[in-house]
């Protein structure tokens, strides 16, 4: 039943300062043509497209339609030791130099405002502040609702849209601080999540479970192949998708790969790259809000199992806001106990229920 467990929402609105409306005009060359098309159609009135409203539209929807069992918090801003476990120096020092300004940081998708060094602090802090709630049993999951997204940052550069990579830097620091000893990280994002696959490639301490739409589709990487090296060989995880993929390949992505390997793996924490954008509504793939219910209730099961429920989630994309607002909502009521419905081909319910409409119209009622 819905707030038969608790979970904890970390938002700050520091992270709506970060509004890259730069004076140069969103550069289209600069997106891939078929996100192109989509983000015509989303109706959008930003000039950048991770803009303020994708935050206000999630926090409006929930003041509307509260869970039950979900309470709000903020976190502290991430320091720059706590930044450094995963980006260096040189990178840092580069984008602390930002502060206060506005600028393209790089030839990909990712610009800066004057206020965005501090959302994107913020945004590392609330993350980190979702993983030591739950670790400290303050709450059982947690939900760090965060601008700038962080999966596409990598050690030394921002890309699409990512200044720093909250998840792992949440990671990061439940290993050096909070006593967790292994990580599972899943990314279910429409968007291969190469950064948080960089950093963690060649740690056999967290492993990384990537659901996303095949390359060409940005960023271009997470091939099957990719596994990780060195030690961090076979913690690495990709499951490259078609576009048109949705509920019933996910459900059996997560079932079938995701589970035996979080089983094999044994995590003491569970953290998950929630992006929105593989809505059907979105960006790419075809789940629905079942399908993210049921993945987000396999997800729950594996940390129930095997480290006291110790689950915090991370937001990464999501641009249609209707389908990011009602898409957050639908995991909130899993994480808070929720029902998980059971997932159908799309169309199948209707289909059994006009067989049954239609059926007496074609048999022998003579008895
Ligand atoms: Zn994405």
């Amino acid at each position: 039943m819905i707030g038969e467990r608790s979970v904890t929402v970390f938002f700050d609105e520091l992270m709506l300062g970060h509004n890259p409306e730069v004076d140069l005009p969103f550069i289209p060359s600069r997106v891939e043509k078929r996100v192109r098309a989509i983000l015509q159609n989303l109706d959008f009135r930003w000039s950048y497209p991770e803009h303020p409203g994708r935050l206000a539209a999630i926090k409006q929807h929930l003041d509307e339609h509260p869970v039950a069992g979900v309470q709000f918090k903020s976190g502290a801003s991430a320091t720059y030791d706590q930044l450094g476990r995963v980006h260096t120096t040189t990178y840092l020092d580069h984008l602390f130099s930002l502060a206060g300004k506005r600028a393209w940081l790089d030839r990909d998708t990712t610009a800066v405002s004057p206020d965005s060094i501090e959302a994107a602090t913020a945004a590392a802090g609330n993350a980190i502040a979702a993983v030591e709630s739950v670790v400290n049993g303050d709450t059982q999951s947690a939900f760090a609702l965060v601008r700038p997204p962080g999966h596409h940052a990598e050690p030394v550069r921002a890309r699409g849209f990512c200044l720093l990579n909250n998840v792992a830097v949440a990671a990061a620091h439940a290993r050096a601080k909070l006593g967790c000893e292994r990580v599972l990280i899943v990314d279910w994002d429409a968007h291969h999540g190469n950064g948080t696959q960089d950093i963690f490639w060649a740690d056999p301490d967290v492993l990384f479970f990537d659901t996303h739409c095949a390359a060409p589709f940005y960023p271009g990487t997470g091939h099957l192949e990719e596994v990780g090296a060195g030690l961090g060989e076979g913690y690495t995880i990709n499951v490259p998708l078609p576009e048109t993929a949705g509920d019933i390949a996910f459900e059996a992505a997560f079932r079938d790969i995701l589970v035996p390997a979080a089983d094999y793996f044994e995590p003491d924490l569970v953290l998950v790259s929630a992006g929105f954008d593989p809505h059907r509504n979105d960006m790419a793939l075809n789940l629905t809000y079942n399908g993210f219910k049921v993945i987000t209730s396999i997800v729950q099961s594996i940390a129930d199992r095997h480290c006291n429920g110790r689950l915090a989630l991370v937001l990464e994309g999501g641009y249609s806001l209707t389908s990011l607002a009602h898409g957050v909502r639908a995991v909130l009521e899993v994480l808070a106990g929720g029902d998980v419905p059971e997932l159908m081909e799309s169309g199948m319910r209707e289909v059994t229920a006009a067989a049954e409409f239609h059926r007496a119209a074609f048999t022998d009622d003579e008895t």
